[in-house]
């Protein structure tokens, strides 16, 4: 689905113009328009292109310049004067078609909103461009990221996938779906003034890489936008400190970090994320007998249930699920001698079983940068290691 917002908006009425304009040229004339003068330096191309590959959202600052009667005027004054009289005439109710459907199929505008925008449709046109484009540069321009690069997850566990700056989680569960908000950004910024550039070459000269994984760091797309569109020294020095403390404090977060788990485990929690737990699979599965595990202390009574609710539910499941992967032949005994050396290496350390319990699940979580709507799929996995010996030593009577 298609939305409207700034990329969008400027794409179908380039698409719409009799005269072929360069995308980044009609970019600068819209944001000059709408900004005050001192702004307009920073309207390169390079930035420009930012906003169309729909890889930055539109900088607060030139959304609220946007809303001055100052800026309302030249807006007018700007699709009157060149785009209304440049659009194709063989392409003008298309074009006007297409703007409306866009609206009507964006499920994020509110009904009224739609309505009123409807309406300003049926009269002056100049009007009508003018307050869709101030509304969509407004909403969300920068496109949804729905999987990570490899590249990017070592910057990622490198900020805790939290924004250093704001402590805003990078990764989120939305409807279901996992989604990242986050931003690979320049430390040394890819744009800066020239009288910024010598103040910023005394706190730190910029690299002889900027694209080296020293020079970035994952902040969450606000705090990555602000920073892009208004650079300061402060935050400069400030993101200099940030860098150095994640590299330090990713090296030792965990004692685990440094273990490897295998893919395929994401396969299974894949699996049991979008598995029904009350459909006929599940149920089939519930119905084979399971030894009983006898490796928790009875008065641990809630790791007890919870191992044996998971086990009873979902460990012939797993285990019909772990032998296809074997079947083609996978290695699923790297992911349990995996499992089995974390366990060893907390048991070592002195953790009591529900530490460890916890521990493994947190474990896998960050091994795969998972998002909390895995959680249960996570525990599930690490109780079928328990009943499946990796996980705890047997009790002896
Ligand atoms: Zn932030």
């Amino acid at each position: 689905m298609i939305n409207l917002c700034y990329a969008t908006f400027m794409q179908l009425m380039k698409e719409h113009l009799a005269h072929d304009v360069e995308a980044n040229q009609l970019g600068k004339d819209i944001f000059e328009a709408i900004t005050p003068d001192s702004e307009h330096y920073k309207f390169i191309p390079q930035y420009l292109s930012l906003f169309w590959a729909r890889t930055r959202n539109i900088p607060s600052d030139i959304i609220t310049s946007s809303t001055t009667p100052e800026s309302k005027t030249q807006l007018l004054d700007y699709f009157s004067t060149f785009i209304i009289p440049d659009i194709n005439p063989v392409l003008v109710d298309d074009y006007y078609g297409k703007l409306e459907n866009l609206i009507s199929n964006d499920d994020s505008i509110q009904p009224r909103r739609k309505n009123s925008l409807h309406k300003l449709s049926e009269g002056d046109k100049s009007k009508y461009l003018a307050e869709v484009l101030l509304y969509a540069l407004t909403k969300q321009n920068k496109e949804e990221v729905t999987k990570l690069d490899l590249d990017t997850i070592p910057l990622l566990a490198q900020v805790d996938q939290k924004c250093p700056v704001c402590h805003e989680d990078l990764i989120k569960t939305v409807k279901g779906k996992t989604l990242y908000f986050f931003t690979i950004t320049r430390i040394y910024p890819e744009f800066l003034d020239s009288s910024l550039k010598d103040e910023y070459d005394v706190i730190k000269p910029k690299p002889a890489n900027p694209d080296d994984i020293t020079n970035k760091i994952c902040l969450c797309d606000t705090c990555s936008l602000n920073y892009l569109h208004t650079p300061t020294t402060a935050m400069y020095t400030r993101l200099l400190k940030l860098k150095k403390i994640s590299i330090f404090e990713g090296a030792a977060s965990s004692t685990l970090a440094k273990y490897e788990l295998e893919e395929k485990i994401v396969d299974i929690l894949d699996k049991l994320a979008s598995t029904d737990p009350e459909g006929t699979l599940i149920k089939d599965f519930r119905m084979k007998p399971l030894d009983p595990c006898n490796k928790i202390p009875k008065d641990n009574y809630l790791l007890v249930k919870t191992i044996k609710d998971d086990n009873e539910a979902y460990f012939w499941f797993i285990k019909d699920h772990i032998s296809q992967l074997d079947a083609n032949k996978s290695s699923f005994p790297i992911i349990a001698s995996e499992i089995k050396t974390a366990f060893l290496k907390l048991e070592s350390e002195g953790h009591d079983q529900n530490e460890i319990y916890e521990a493994l699940i947190d474990w896998i979580m960050n091994k795969h940068l998972l998002s909390a709507s895995y959680k249960d799929a996570a525990h599930i996995v690490v109780s079928y290691f328990v009943q499946s010996c990796e996980v705890f030593n047997e009790i002896t009577e």
